[in-house]
């Protein structure tokens, strides 16, 4: 578990191997490439891509929660994938002879959807070498309109009486995930760059690959981030699908060396201890 910004997040990211980002607080995860005991337990998965390594683990999540007699979970999956994704189950069922119930939220970048009271999540496109969308997550609050902030309360309630709605809906971006991308997918969605965290995937940290060949590959490289270090105004970075040639220790190392000092106490890097 890592404090990114007083939000816990769990789970594993290892570039090409797996990637399952779990917020325990919200009851979800982003991706689940093979799918950790913990991940069983949230009942949402949004998916950036159909990558092995981060879909693959999803049969064994539905069935998973089907045995526990959990409720069937909700998938949600980019539009251009959906088919696929139900066809895939379909074969599962036969193979498996389970039901694998679930229900599927299809969304394509700009779209967005409430997912449970007070927290919404819209879908932006993330240039990679599939179809992939990046998700930024909004906390949205009812607020009194600003200019009846100090009205008497009987001069509310009487607008209330007539119909008028009172309040305007505020969403705030709490968290930004970008799928594995080009960095350009960030750079032009604004509110991942204003959330007030971003799990941003870099998978490589030095020139042992260069980012000609993480480009070729549909990835970040962190030459990309220190090049565009004040394009992010969040409080807080979470670096994640770090290719798994670096061990943690020499991962840190490298970032605490080459990060410039305006980001250096931002960024936490997803190294779980297992990795140690
Ligand atoms: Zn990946
Ligand atoms: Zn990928």
């Amino acid at each position: 578990m890592v404090d990114v910004a007083g939000l816990a997040i769990e789970g594993v990211s290892v570039g090409g191997h797996e990637t399952c980002l779990i917020v325990p607080t919200w009851k979800l995860a982003i991706d689940v490439g093979r799918c950790p005991r913990r991940a069983v337990n949230v009942g949402t998965v949004l998916f950036t891509h159909a990558h092995a390594d981060h879909m693959g683990g999803v049969i064994h999540h539905c069935a998973t929660r089907a045995m526990l007699r959990m409720p069937p979970p909700r998938y949600v999956v980019p539009r251009v994938k959906a088919d696929a994704f139900r066809r895939h189950v379909e074969v599962w069922r036969e193979l498996d002879g389970g039901a694998l119930p679930y229900e599927l939220v299809e969304l394509a970048p700009g779209e967005d959807v409430e997912l449970r009271r007070g927290l919404r999540v819209r879908a932006y496109h993330a240039p990679h070498r599939a179809p992939c969308q990046g998700y930024v997550f909004y906390d949205e609050r009812e607020k009194l309109r600003p200019e009846l902030d100090g009205a008497p309360a009987d001069e509310l309630a009487a607008r209330r009486r007539a119909g008028e709605r009172l309040t305007e809906t505020l969403a705030v971006p709490e968290l930004a995930v970008s799928g594995d991308t080009l960095l350009e997918g960030v750079l032009a969605c604004p509110d991942a760059l204003r959330a007030r965290r971003l799990a941003l995937e870099v998978s490589f940290l030095d020139e042992r690959v260069t980012p000609a060949q993480a480009h070729e590959m549909g990835h970040v490289h962190l030459d990309d981030v220190i090049a565009h270090a004040d394009a992010f105004e969040n409080e807080a970075l979470l670096f994640t699908h770090l290719s798994a040639r670096y061990r943690p220790a020499e991962a840190r190392a490298l970032l605490a060396e080459r990060l410039p000092a305006s980001l250096r106490g931002r960024v936490i890097p997803f190294l779980p201890p297992w990795r140690a």
